[in-house]
């Protein structure tokens, strides 16, 4: 690899580290053309302990932008090396690592050069030549660029897996405020027709099995987090909102990180809100996999996440009234619902009670969490909570669990 590129590389993988959204979880690619690579589930993911994928290669194609979202390192006003990769370089650097066995896919993103189709033609060609010429099967997730056109995206959908259009701020006015170059409907509008596209592929592809995929790992977004004042209630809501009406797959919080002295943002030196990201993508989860709405999680008068305990315990100790609850008789969807018992624990637990009463003991050996679970369960008269108050429970717990606790803060913030 020549210096140049080299130097290239450093500046454009460097300059992608805020950007969390790059799991390469969902997609359906097969090696089926004896070309190079495989996207299907379980070959691509290599997660650091807070979630975050590293098996991708992850870079821009340019941080050239012409616009000037405060928020963002790569703003056109801010005084930083530039560089930018040929397309070319692009798809030579992605074979060569997936040779190499270092990637699993790639993860490509761009600042704006010019506008936005002559930037997203650009990606496509990149993803294009790497599936039609060199016949990749690897992972490719596609940023789009705000404002590109159907046509475009259209085309990118025929060769990522994932495709994401990010929002970046929760609210419209924190989007004004921050980056008024763009405009809320730039990224309403591609993520209204890549959910149109997907969903029509996917019914083509029910009747004609040859119909070539299109984003077959969904779309997501990603909105930065901390650097305007909108409460936990309002950004999950606005998650909530993309779940249901875009299908979206994922939505990420990316806590933001103090790089500028603007006014408008949070002061260099401020701490990077990475528990509250942590407990934003736990409360996220808690509503994609275990039933939860919103509402129950947080409301107006209570519009924060407790940063102490996940959001599972802290709904647990709001409603002790529902509690404790007889482990051989209670609803499956009610066990998932119990600090320290998840969704395969609670599967387990219901086929086990099938052949005898559980108690605590058996409880432990089918994997719940009984230092968290035994206040809130009944099991063939193991019973635990007396009449604790919700308070004491918390105290109780978090005093249990204090270095695992204090362990998981301290990686959080060593990945920065
Ligand atoms: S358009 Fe994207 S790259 Fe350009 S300044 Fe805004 S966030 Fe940064």
């Amino acid at each position: 690899m020549c210096d140049r590129v080299l130097e290239k590389l450093s500046i454009l993988a460097d300059a992608t580290k805020y950007d969390v959204s790059c799991s390469s979880s969902g997609s359906r690619r097969k090696n089926e053309n004896k070309g190079l690579g495989n996207a299907s589930n379980g070959i691509c993911h290599a997660y650091t302990e807070d979630g975050r994928c590293v098996s991708l290669l992850k870079i821009l194609l340019t941080n050239h932008c012409i616009f000037d979202c405060a928020y963002c390192i790569n703003r056109k006003n801010n005084d930083i090396k530039r560089a930018a990769f040929t397309v070319q370089e692009v798809v030579d650097l992605t074979i060569n690592f997936y040779r190499r066995n270092y990637i699993e896919g790639l993860f490509l993103s761009s600042g704006i050069f010019k506008n936005a189709d002559y930037t997203m033609e650009r990606l496509v060609r990149i993803a294009k030549k790497l599936r039609t010429e060199h016949r990749f099967n690897g992972y490719i997730h596609l940023k789009t660029i705000p404002g590109a056109s159907d046509e475009l995206m259209k085309e990118a959908g025929l060769y990522a897996d994932r495709l994401s259009v990010n929002v970046e701020m929760p609210t419209e006015q924190s989007l004004a405020l921050l980056a008024p170059d763009k405009k809320r409907e730039d990224m309403i509008k591609p993520m209204k027709f890549l959910k149109s596209a997907i969903i029509e592929n996917r019914e083509h592809k029910k009747v004609f099995s040859k119909t070539p995929l299109f984003a077959p790992a969904g779309q997501s977004t990603q909105m930065v987090i901390g650097a305007t004042p909108e409460t936990d209630l309002q950004i999950l809501w606005m998650a909530d909102q993309f779940y249901k009406k875009m299908n979206l797959k994922r939505v990420y919080y990316s806590g933001y990180v103090p790089i500028s002295n603007d006014r408008r943002l949070p002061a260099i030196g401020t701490p990077v809100p990475m528990i509250r990201e942590n407990r934003l993508y736990q409360a996220d989860w808690l509503v994609r996999n275990y039933g939860f709405k919103v509402s129950e999680l947080l409301n107006v008068s209570d519009p924060l996440l407790d940063m102490q305990i996940d959001p599972k315990l802290a709904w647990a100790l709001k409603n002790l009234h529902l509690f404790p609850l007889n482990i051989n008789t209670a609803d499956y969807k009610l066990i998932m619902r119990v600090p320290g018992i998840g969704i395969e624990s609670a599967r387990k637990i219901c086929e086990a009670r099938k052949h005898r009463k559980l108690d605590f003991e058996n409880l432990k050996k089918i994997g719940t969490v009984l230092n968290r679970a035994k206040y809130f369960i009944e099991a063939n008269k193991n019973y635990e909570r007396t009449e604790r108050q919700a308070g004491q429970i918390k105290e109780l717990i978090l005093s249990e669990s204090q270095s695992k606790y204090f362990k998981n803060f301290t990686q959080q913030l060593n990945l920065f």
